[in-house]
This record gives C-alpha cells, structure tokens and sequence, in this order.
C-alpha cells in the first residue's frame, strides 16, 4: 500500500539520521529480493551514505565509496516497509535484507516484504538512469501546471487509471486516486482528454494539496504501513471517501458514497463527482 506519501516520510526520516554512516554488513536472506545488480553486493560493504531520496514510490540510497558512487533502491511496492530500531514488525520472518552501519544507536536498517513485489536493486549511476527512465513517469509533486494539461491532453483514458500509471505519473495509488478525484470533484472514469482547462488546473493543485497534507500526516496506515522509526501514518483519519462505501457524502450533498469496481475499488459521489461527457 505505500505510496508517493508513504515513500517521501520514509526517504525523509532516513535521510534525517543515515547520511554519514558507513555500511558494516549488508545481510541478504533470499537471493530472489535482489531485482539488479546482485553481484555487486561486496561493493557495499565500507561505503558511506551521501543521501537518501524518494523516486516514485522507491527509495535511494545513494552510497560513496573511494570517490565511487553506486545506489541502493528499495521498491516499496504494495507492501514494502523500510524499518530502523526501535520498530517493531508483525511477521519479522518477512524481513529479507538488514543492513548494519557503524557507531550510530540507530545502526539497523531492515527491509520488510511480506510478498515479491518489491525488490531491492543495486545499481551504478547509469543503471539507476535507467531504471529511472523505465519505470518513472512525471513526479506528481514537482510537475508543473503547464507540463500536467500538456500530460493530459496526450490521453484519450480514462483519468484514475491514468493517474496510477506509474509511467506516466509515478508515486500515485488508488488511496491517493481516489482522495484527490473526490475532493476535486471529478469522476473517475472522465477521460483525460476531455477535460475542461479549468478542471484540469483544479486537479493539478488538488493532487499537489492531497499529496502535501498526506507527507505532513506522516501518509497513510492502511494494513501495515509504519514509518521508519515505527510510526504510523495520520492520514486515513482524513480520508473522504477511500473505504467509506454507504456513508453519506462528506459535502452533505445527501448522496451515499459508491464503490465502482473497476481494475481498483473506485469510490466516488454520484452527486459531487458526475460524469458528464466534458467536465
Ligand atoms: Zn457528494
């Protein structure tokens, strides 16, 4: 379930006390978590982290070593979680990879995956151009007003499934999907390319606002997400309409909220989110 916000309180938290620290031992339990560059692995051990980052929904940490410099990527996916002490997880046999740093009290970094979608890869810096370039569309975050309606006018698809296309905008799941189409007021089968100018500015600083207020929540903890320090995730507190199928809409329009199925649940306002051919 982590997503862009998921991954950004996850980056940042990291990036608060890693930089710095030397790698002692990189302990992988399953070879098949290592997605790229497996055999790089003895690189690691000795080298210093310069920066921990967000792409996507991924993790780099970006590790030096005699003025090299190689990356260490954490895929998040549906359920991946990056742990320092004193976090505790349910079900530790689904941590596959720990990595211990020297002379720090938080010197445990644990990559927890209770299922293979998300891997580990270790890259060189043209391999992460690469796996940049493949996997990550815009950031949703930093994609200006311009560049989203020039995105959009591209895409005669319907607009949730477009806006977890992670090829085209990474970090966005269906949590965040269907929270920023509701409080915009658009429905989550409108298609892309149909949308009025305005609609479509009003998507733009919608995404950003939903996706701010989601990192300053810590994201959200639906299942099992924590942060690395243990935390949870304030954010589900302040979700409209993800999972509230049969309440009554949140703008006291008198509509139930609905659940659309689709690839994903989709749950929407009949009233506040109407379909309309152009919106
Ligand atoms: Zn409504």
């Amino acid at each position: 379930m982590p997503e862009l916000p998921e991954a950004e309180v996850t980056a940042m938290q990291l990036q608060s006390c890693l930089p710095g620290l030397r790698m002692a031992h990189i302990q992988v339990s399953r070879r098949d978590i290592i997605r790229e560059g497996g055999d790089s692995i003895d690189w690691y051990p000795g080298s210093i982290v310069r920066s921990v980052v967000r792409q996507g929904k991924s993790v780099v940490l970006e590790m030096e070593k005699s003025a090299h410099c190689r990356y260490l990527i954490a895929e998040l996916g549906m359920t991946g979680l990056l742990l320092l002490p004193p976090a505790i997880v349910k079900h530790p046999q689904h941590v596959h990879v720990v990595i211990t740093f020297d002379q720090s009290p938080r010197n445990t970094l644990r990559y927890w995956n209770p299922r293979r979608f998300g891997r580990l890869s270790l890259l060189d810096p043209q391999g992460l151009e690469r796996y940049v370039a493949r996997r990550f569309g815009y950031d949703p975050l930093r994609i200006t007003q311009d560049d989203f309606v020039l995105l959009l006018q591209r895409y005669r698809r319907r607009l949730k499934p477009l806006l977890m296309h992670q090829q085209t905008i990474a970090g966005i799941g269906n949590i965040y999907a269907n929270e920023i189409l509701f409080r915009a007021a658009i429905h989550p089968n409108a298609i892309a390319n149909r949308l009025k100018l305005e609609t479509v500015r009003r998507l733009h600083l919608t995404m950003q606002e939903v996706l701010r207020e989601a990192v300053e929540s810590g994201g959200s903890s639906v299942k099992d997400f924590l942060a690395p320090d243990g935390s949870l995730g304030r954010y589900k507190e302040r979700h409209l309409v993800y999972g509230k199928e049969n309440r009554p809409c949140l703008n006291r329009c008198g509509s139930l909220i609905r659940r659309l199925k689709s690839e994903r649940s989709s749950f929407y306002c009949p009233t506040c989110q109407k379909n309309r051919r152009s919106s």
